[in-house]
């Protein structure tokens, strides 16, 4: 496949990991805790000069391809068409016939057209003189803003857009799969979603146009809502896209911190007012899926919600799925007059909203001041509503030390004893989860950032732990060949009888007989293990994550403990085996067998 080493040539795997995950130099590798399981100390290591992945911990590797795969739920067409549009690479056909067969990517690719055609008919069309009115005169955007976030019109016609669309080549059922399309069942008739509409389109992490929101222009009967959105197609899940994550990644990556917005004009004028780390969680709740996509970039948001009663409600829920995610939580509140919401407060004075961003309060804080703004400390009764609301809120942090501080805290505002506070958060962390934390997928695992109460002990049979024994050693020997020369008396070809270790040992033991230097590397044929992965280069990545440090002494030291760990466990199995053949021996009364079997238990010890 020429072409997939084409686009390997121009995505480099540690800068494609690196937009994933917070990837640390080690030796030559780079490593990172694995995004694949739950671990604490990184075992997911990245060899820039092999252009591979690995991870010790749960065994997953690969290339770029195998990565977006795993981390973005791709099938193979549809990562790679998202690293050729990455690397700028146009695939030649046999590769867009590939691409082609993925219904998802003809939806990316219809949807793409879709924009193309309500931007031009917004900025082109004398009809679309109205749209151009309300957006740039009336809301105060400029062109060059319509045409970052590509904001189109669409006409109040009937299929407008999907006779365009067909004629451009796009089969009619795709267009319907693509929610842009709805199919009159009854008229066996096909007409436009979107209608008389101001078109936002919606992009993914990447910049894909997965779906779409569309404004009225002119409210009227029967025109079906305010906003209408994409439904859930094969590529528009709302509950897993961020409005303007493609456009803000960067900045809140390099921010450390994500601010998070209601509506697509807030996300909009933000960005045109020169604050770019702003997303907006379009008409939900924050969800998990949201929380794990804004974690590759910051462990930090900042979440402002509009006045109104059903905002605060929205964002509450938000808050705890952020929390439960264990992230850092701030709350951004609008000054009274200052505007309805971030959009407003930006047209009316851009500074109050950078200093309002700035001034965002904890979340915890957020909530004492509005609980104490409504308690009355002389009645006994309004100080246990205290307790029971803010109560309910500490229990949801997930880390221990913090919900300390913060009960300590309660206690003092409340003039109450801490133990008493105890008891309380005790039953409420007992107490099943609200409706509102829904079914958690966090909750399920040790939640993040604590160790898990009860450790599982790992108790590894004797031929799991040899293998691991006889793992390291093989790391140590490819990084330093050395350690097998120096050792070689001491080495059994049978320590080594199983693949893949036998066709590695039978290679150094070749070399070593001829008298030829040692070089993994010059192996005339790949090792592969049960994955398909190149061995050496999976050993030398794991050499430099356990082993950075040492030199060719030291690691001969630490290859001789091995080695002898790996000597002493072969002799309890092979006696264990040869005690079972001696049984067997027995019971079938072959008195030849049986001598045969008890020299070798001798010899053994
Ligand atoms: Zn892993």
């Amino acid at each position: 496949m020429a072409d997939t080493q084409s686009i390997k040539d121009r995505v480099d795997v540690v800068q494609l990991i690196q937009e994933y995950l917070p990837l640390k130099k080690s030796g030559a590798n780079w490593k990172a805790p694995c995004p694949f399981h739950h671990e604490k100390t990184p075992s997911f290591m990245v060899h820039p000069e092999k252009q591979i992945w690995h991870c010790f911990g749960c065994q997953k590797g690969g290339d770029i391809f195998t990565f977006v795969q795993e981390m973005e739920g791709l099938d193979f067409p549809e990562a790679l068409k998202l690293l050729a549009d990455r690397a700028g690479i146009k695939l030649e056909n046999n590769f867009q016939n590939e691409i082609n067969k993925s219904q998802k990517n003809r939806i990316v690719e219809i949807n793409a057209k879709a924009a193309y055609f309500f931007h031009r008919f917004l900025m082109d069309m004398p009809t679309a003189a109205p749209a151009r009115d309300y957006l740039f005169n009336r809301r105060g955007l400029t062109t060059a803003t319509a045409e970052q976030w590509q904001i189109g019109y669409i006409p109040d016609q009937w299929e407008l857009l999907t006779q365009y669309l067909l004629k451009k080549g796009c089969g009619i059922d795709d267009l319907v799969a693509s929610g842009l399309t709805i199919k009159n069942e009854e008229r066996r008739s096909h007409y436009d979603r979107f209608r008389g509409r101001i078109m936002f389109p919606i992009a993914d992490a990447h910049g894909n146009i997965v779906g779409f929101t569309g404004r009225i222009l002119v409210e009227k009967e029967n025109s079906g809502g305010k906003y209408v959105n994409t439904p859930q197609t094969l590529v528009y899940d709302k509950s897993r896209v961020l409005y303007g994550l493609d456009k803000a990644k960067k900045e809140i990556k390099s921010k450390d911190l994500a601010v998070i917005v209601e509506g697509q004009m807030d996300v909009i004028a933000c960005h045109e007012t020169g604050m770019s780390n702003v997303v907006a969680a379009s008409g939900t709740a924050l969800t998990e899926e949201q929380v794990r996509l804004l974690k590759r970039y910051s462990n930090n948001i900042a979440i402002a919600f509009d006045a109104d009663s059903a905002g605060e409600n929205a964002a509450k829920r938000g808050i705890d799925v952020a929390m439960a995610g264990g992230m850092n939580i701030r709350v951004i509140q609008i000054p009274a007059g200052a505007g309805k919401d971030a959009d407003e407060c930006v047209r009316k004075n851009s500074q109050v909203w950078f200093d309002t961003v700035e001034r965002a309060t904890g979340v915890m804080e957020w909530y004492f001041k509005n609980v104490f703004a409504v308690t009355d400390l002389n009645n006994p009764k309004s100080k246990q509503t205290a307790a029971n609301t803010l109560l309910a809120e500490i229990a949801k942090i997930p880390f221990a030390v913090e919900r300390e501080s913060w009960l300590k805290k309660l206690a003092e505002a409340l003039g109450v004893d801490v133990s008493v506070l105890h008891d309380a958060l005790k039953k409420a962390l007992k107490a099943p989860a609200q409706s509102s934390r829904g079914g958690s997928a966090f909750s399920g695992k040790a939640r993040p950032g604590e160790a898990p109460t009860a450790p599982v002990e790992v108790n590894l049979s004797g031929s799991q732990r040899s293998r691991l024994l006889v793992n390291e050693f093989w790391s140590l020997a490819v990084k330093y060949p050395g350690i097998f020369t120096s050792l070689f008396s001491y080495l059994k070809p049978e320590y080594f009888a199983d693949p893949p270790w036998s066709a590695l040992y039978e290679f150094y033991q070749k070399q070593y007989n001829n008298n030829a230097p040692i070089e993994p590397n010059d192996l005339s044929k790949k090792i592969l293990n049960d994955q398909g992965e190149d061995l050496i280069d999976l050993l030398y990545m794991q050499a430099e994550k356990d082993h950075a440090d040492f030199n060719e002494e030291a690691a001969k030291k630490e290859a001789q403990i091995i080695l002898a760990d790996i000597a002493q466990l072969w002799r309890k199995n092979s006696r264990e085996e040869l005690a079972r053949q001696l049984t067997t021996a027995q019971a079938a009364g072959d008195k030849t067998k049986e001598n045969e079997i008890l020299k070798l238990i001798m010899d053994l010890t």
